[in-house]
């Protein structure tokens, strides 16, 4: 199995390969195909397993640069989570133009609101912080295609279902919905049936 046969385009399948990726792991052999067909993915995988890179391919696959409204918006639990995915999305989409925002506490709100303004094809983000940029309406909503949600039991055990469920209802309906997480406890599994359409489950 190679990138190659995953039917990405060509300037992502260059970032992919300048980023030294030769073949995709097994997480990504298994995910990036129906996500980037827009089903609605749970994946149920570990940090070191290639995580970050399904999702950041999937959504730099689905992206149309030719505008700059954001379509797609990551949240994960931590600052330095949410500002490495937005670094993963930066050098694998490095021929393709992306706007990537890591829109995180204990940053300047007004730097925040200036970059959303200026456009921002995907946000990465916790929740605490992209909730208080859609309700200032400064990251809008009605163009976002896809939804992830990373780490969703460490988000959901450090206290942030309430932020996710408001930022959620701010989204279009039919959002697609990628959730990763190690475990699936009581409270993920709610949210994957509140917020997914027949999911397909994927579990390395
Ligand atoms: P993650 O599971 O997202 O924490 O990624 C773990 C590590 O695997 C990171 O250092 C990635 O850069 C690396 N990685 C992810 N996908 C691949 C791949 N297809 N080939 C080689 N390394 C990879």
């Amino acid at each position: 199995p190679t990138f190659d046969a995953l039917g990405l385009k060509d300037d992502l399948l260059r970032g992919i390969y300048a980023y030294n990726f030769e073949k995709p792991s097994a997480i990504q052999q298994r995910a990036v195909v129906p996500i980037t067909k827009g089903r609605d993915v749970i994946a149920q995988a570990q940090s070191g397993t290639g995580k970050t890179a399904t999702f950041s391919i999937s959504v730099l696959q689905s992206l149309d640069t030719s505008t700059r409204e954001t379509q797609a918006l990551i949240m994960s639990p931590t600052r330095e989570l949410a500002t490495q995915i937005q670094s993963v999305i930066l050098a694998l989409g490095d021929y393709m133009n992306v706007q990537c925002h890591a829109c995180i506490g204990g940053t300047s709100v007004g730097e925040d609101i200036r970059k959303l303004e200026y456009g921002q094809h995907v946000v990465s983000g916790t929740p605490g912080r992209v909730f208080d940029m859609i309700r200032r309406r400064a990251l809008r909503t009605r163009s976002i295609k896809m939804l992830v949600l990373d780490e969703a039991d460490e988000m959901l055990s450090r206290g942030f279902k309430e932020q996710i469920y408001d930022v959620y209802r701010y989204l279009p309906p039919n959002t697609q919905v990628v959730l990763l997480s190690a475990t699936l406890p009581h409270d993920v599994l709610e949210m994957t049936t509140k917020f997914m359409t027949d999911p397909i489950r994927v579990l390395v």
